[in-house]
């Protein structure tokens, strides 16, 4: 299989593996025992801690692990609007993923309001249109870091400046941000950053929540004292400990990585670019590394996909959370593209695609878009 859907998820690293080995079958143990196995538990897990949080210039106080980037999203949102519910405005844009969206639509049934802002033809939002949007009761803004379907990255720093300015909250979601570009949640200046392991290399089913120290925040998980009485449930120490080994690993890999993924990105968009009728989605001066979001005129999106999944090439249309659905996503729709005489195809490459891949890749589509 040629794979060349990263954005949605990655195969596990071999090293993360090796570190979770043993906390599967030996390394049982349960973080909170005080028997020596449990203290051993316990120190992976605050090992694993010391790691996310140097991974993304973060304090150790200031990571908690989530069971994966959705609950990071939701518990952010719904966490922070709880413990501080004096204000009842937040302010988000139409292109985050659904776990922010649909977070939003939760609290406006709670009867909290929301602002949706625009994005610009590349998906960018415009720092003068947030700063407008904020109101006297603006309690949190929710910005993305990078789009999951087209790659664009947010000028998140710049309205952190601006919510604070203005005594307002800033989470990011970067998801697809962390592993892959540089995050320093202290240099963004954030006051809650959610990510997935299993976006860099690392196992499904956990993820972390940044939340500045200092930030109100309750939780949306009721029970036991884990994560400092924030977040309850036995913790998932192999995904934990997995999740430490793969960040550590594409950090420290990422100039690499990211010059790879980037050129063979570049060779594709350009070899796509020829052929008739296509165009590229997303802010081309500005996005994720490996991220090539298109456009085909007079193409349908679901025969696309399905004749490179013949050709055991895999892509998608856009979020996976999406693919398969034959509505159009909200993401191109909010950038004024994706009109319905064209077909979508995301392309998110990773470290071990080969210009070789791409070469297929092309010769496929090629075939493909002449029939
Ligand atoms: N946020 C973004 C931007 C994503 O791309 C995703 C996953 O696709 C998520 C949140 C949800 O992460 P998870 O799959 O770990 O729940």
């Amino acid at each position: 299989m040629i794979y060349l859907d990263h954005a949605a998820t990655t195969a596990l690293r071999s090293e993360a593996l090796e570190a979770m080995r043993p906390y599967f079958s030996a390394a049982f143990a349960n973080a909170s025992a005080a028997y020596r196995a449990g203290r051993d538990a316990r120190r992976a897990v605050d090992d694993a801690r010391a790691a996310v949080a140097r991974a993304i210039g973060a304090q150790r106080s200031e990571v908690y692990f989530t069971s994966c980037g959705s609950e990071a999203d939701c518990w952010a949102l719904m966490g922070v609007a709880r413990a501080n519910p004096r204000k009842r405005h937040l302010l988000t844009t139409k292109i985050e993923h659904h776990a922010v969206l649909h977070t939003c639509q939760a609290l406006e049934r709670e009867g909290y309001a929301v602002t949706y802002l625009d994005v610009d033809g590349l998906g960018r939002v415009s720092p003068d249109a947030f700063a407008r949007a904020i109101r006297p009761d603006t309690l949190l803004a929710s910005v993305m870091l990078a789009n999951n379907e087209v790659g664009t990255i947010e000028p998140v720093a710049s309205l952190a400046q601006i919510a604070h300015a203005h005594g307002v909250l800033l989470h990011t979601d970067a998801v697809q941000a962390v592993g892959h570009i540089p995050v320093d949640a202290g240099a963004l200046g954030v006051d809650l950053l959610s990510m997935s392991a299993h976006k860099f290399g690392g196992p499904k089913g956990v993820g972390a929540l940044y939340v500045r120290d200092g930030v109100r925040i309750d939780n949306l998980i009721y029970g036991g004292a884990q994560e400092r009485g924030l977040r309850a449930g036995t913790e998932n120490i192999p995904g934990i400990v997995g999740m430490a080994a793969a960040l550590t690993l594409a950090v420290d890999e990422m100039r690499e990585t990211s010059a790879h993924v980037a050129s063979l990105r570049d060779a594709l968009e350009g070899a796509l670019m020829q052929l008739c009728g296509v165009r590229v989605n997303g802010d081309r001066d500005n996005r994720l590394p490996g991220h090539l979001h298109v456009s085909i005129a007079g193409a349908d999106t679901a025969m696309l996909l399905m004749r490179l999944d013949m050709a055991d090439i895999a892509a998608s249309a856009g979020s996976a959370c999406t693919s398969g659905a034959t509505e159009r996503s909200h993401v191109l729709a909010a950038m004024g593209r994706g009109g319905a005489q064209e077909a979508d195809l995301r392309f998110s490459l990773g470290r071990e695609n080969t210009m070789h891949q791409i070469a297929d890749t092309v010769t496929v589509l090629r075939q493909i878009l002449k029939r």
